[in-house]
């Protein structure tokens, strides 16, 4: 049984800290170094619900994508839902870890994980990191797919592999245009668009979309996009890290268990089509 020190050790390998964007927040909120660890729970958010099932499944990790603290903060008082995370994660012994940024730029990242999960060939990365002599490590995917499908299959197969969420899947272009290559990036992804304009791929697919970054992409290329759920383009990197953290645990002869969260956290919580525009 490995103690919560030597799993932070495996995660820092495998995401090294220092290679977060410079506003990021990433590394262990709370736990105790000397503390054994036997289950991990792996989530995007840091939310209630995600610890709730810690809970459930006595679980005494947590590792999230996303920060719970991005900015400095005077309290942890347990009236703020922060500060409830933390008191709940301190009375029960369990550990909250974020690998953010460094698990986007990691090889395998955050983006890798959403291309397996659409069945795309990476290519290379969109942006690529400057200091990995490699070229491997960086920001989004660029992909391609086996065979060339309609915008409208492709889209289908996105709201198909990725987990279900309210907003389901929002498409922008031809639904018949002919789709090769993808550039894929897990989250909010429209200030990349420059470097998906340079890449000259068919599809973008990303969260977070909004109308002027669209609007302007569409009318100056025939650039396509898909726009997903941002917990959705996310919550594969889950089952990678799961897989990550089970093979480290083979080696070292740990006996981890390692759950990867099934709680939808996305805040979206219904959807209404509006009718079909003329
Ligand atoms: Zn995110």
């Amino acid at each position: 049984m490995p103690r919560l020190s030597e799993v932070l050790a495996q995660f820092d390998a495998l995401w090294p800290p220092e290679r977060a964007e410079q506003w990021d927040a990433v590394g262990t909120v709370c736990g105790d170094p000397e503390a054994p660890v036997t289950r991990v729970l792996i989530a995007v958010d840091p939310v209630m619900s995600v610890v709730d099932e810690a809970l459930e499944l006595g679980a005494d990790l947590i590792l999230t994508h996303h920060p719970l603290y991005l900015r400095g903060t005077t309290t942890v008082a347990a009236g703020t839902f922060k500060g409830r995370v933390v008191h709940t994660l301190i009375k029960h012994d369990i550990a909250l870890h974020v690998a953010h940024t460094n698990a986007d730029s990691a090889d395998p990242g955050v983006s890798d994980a959403l291309a397996g999960a659409l069945d795309l060939r990476v290519v290379g990365p969109l942006v690529p990191d400057p200091t990995d002599p490699a070229g491997r490590r960086g920001l989004g995917r660029i992909c391609e797919l086996d065979r060339p499908a309609t915008l409208r299959d492709f889209a289908a197969r996105a709201a198909h592999r990725l987990p279900a969420t309210a907003q389901g899947i929002r498409v922008a272009g031809d639904p018949d245009a002919v789709v090769r290559t993808v550039a894929v990036s897990g989250g909010s992804g429209d200030s990349l668009f420059d470097h998906v304009r340079a890449a000259g791929v068919d599809v973008f697919l990303t969260a977070d979309l909004r109308h002027h970054p669209v609007s302007e992409a569409t009318q100056h290329t025939p650039l396509a996009l898909v726009d997903a759920a941002h917990w959705a383009t996310e919550w594969p990197w889950c089952e990678l890290a799961a897989t990550q953290l089970d093979e480290i645990s083979d080696r070292h002869g740990w006996d981890l268990r390692v759950h990867v969260s099934k709680t939808v956290t996305d805040p979206w919580s219904s959807h209404h089509s509006s009718g079909a525009p003329n």
